[in-house]
């Protein structure tokens, strides 16, 4: 395949190979009009009908109803977790987190900066093996929301339902599932997540936002970029936006509707995930610290001998072979292959085949 590996990051991470080849032969000229999307006005017509597209293949694959918005933002996952407590912790300064791993703890943190946050919930006594069991008496009823990781890219683990939060508003991070599996958005009154891990390019982030919530904050107050309503109002169009990650996203969008939407993302995602967790299971070396099934990741499956120096073998052997990025996150240590929607079946046998003969000789 061209020189190409198969690449387990957990993001950036692969892209379909067939939109990047659409990319590329419309780098210098797209569709005919004579310019790069790189060098065109985010103002021109051109760009309007590649943002638009996006939103409405995204609003379908999704299921997004009307009286969602949706937004492309920059900043990352990480943005996110500020704009939230600053836009939604306005009524009586509370919010209610769950956490399920480092990237749900940073989010409590920063809110911490704006309001009175409560830990409703933690699996951090177990290195976040598990998700926790929520039921709405873990919530303040005067939270002004509950927010929740639905994947946890760094410790494999995933929510296998939407916590019942009552009445309060549930925000969630999606950075490393969405696309993955169907949801009902209406159980969310904000989704965000970051393009890189099972989207596209790095760079843009997706907020899908009720719009009840919009201009709930003083907007004398927070900085213009930060409002949501601002962006919901003018079609993110505000401020020049990523155009160019906004393009590729939205071909990824195409891709996944002409080749079946979501459930068919979905049924996809499963059977790479079950052969490889199946395999796992019935090996001697190889172990997954997430026990419960119903709580391991489809996008993300973490993995470990039990010993950091074959650990650390395993993944240079592996990426020798052309199986690249296969070690577990910079804090944890041990193994974690990224298998995204852009991750073909072909690319997991190869994993799996590896995994077979790096066990044969050391075990
Ligand atoms: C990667 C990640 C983030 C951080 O995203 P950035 O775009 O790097 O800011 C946040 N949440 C989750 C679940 C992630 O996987």
């Amino acid at each position: 395949m061209n020189g190409r590996v198969y690449n387990f990051s957990a993001g950036p991470s692969m892209l379909p190979v067939d939109v990047m080849e659409d990319v590329a032969k419309n780098l210098l000229n797209y569709n005919g009009c004579g310019q790069s999307v790189m060098e065109m006005s985010h103002r021109s017509k051109e760009f309007a009908q590649i943002r638009n597209d996006a939103e409405a293949d995204l609003r379908e694959i999704m299921h997004i109803p009307d009286n969602y918005k949706v937004l492309f933002l920059q900043g990352g996952g990480t943005l996110q977790f500020a704009m939230v407590p600053l836009n939604l912790m306005t009524g009586t300064g509370k919010a209610d987190y769950v956490n399920t791993g480092t990237w749900a703890k940073k989010a409590a943190a920063e809110a911490k900066k704006f309001g009175d946050v409560k830990i409703a919930a933690s699996s951090e006594e177990s290195v976040f093996s598990y998700i926790p069991k929520l039921k709405k008496e873990d919530f303040r009823a005067d939270a002004d929301y509950v927010h929740i990781t639905f994947n946890n890219t760094i410790y494999g683990t995933h929510y296998s339902y939407i916590p019942d939060t009552g009445d309060t508003t549930l925000v969630c991070d999606m950075s490393s599932c969405i696309l993955s599996e169907e949801i009902d958005v209406t159980k969310f009154g904000l989704i965000y997540a970051g393009a890189q891990k099972n989207v596209g390019p790095a760079g843009v982030t997706i907020v899908i936002v009720r719009e009840d919530l919009l201009g709930k904050c003083d907007a004398s107050k927070i900085p213009t970029y930060l409002d949501y309503k601002i962006h919901a109002d003018n079609d993110s169009l505000y401020n020049t936006p990523n155009c160019f990650g906004i393009y590729v996203a939205g071909a990824v969008f195409k891709k996944i509707k002409a080749m079946g939407g979501i459930a068919e993302m979905s049924r996809r995602d499963i059977e790479k995930a079950d052969k490889l967790y199946a395999y796992i299971d019935s090996s001697k070396l190889y172990k997954c610290p997430v026990k419960a099934k119903e709580d391991r990741s489809l996008m993300n499956v973490v993995f470990v001998t039990g010993n950091p120096d074959l650990d650390k073998k395993f993944v240079a052997e592996a990426k020798a072979e052309g199986l690249v990025n296969l070690n577990g996150h910079r804090s944890i240590g041990g193994m974690r292959a990224s298998i995204y929607n852009a991750m073909p079946m072909e690319g997991v046998d190869a994993l799996i085949d590896f995994m077979k003969r790096f066990e044969a000789d050391n075990i």
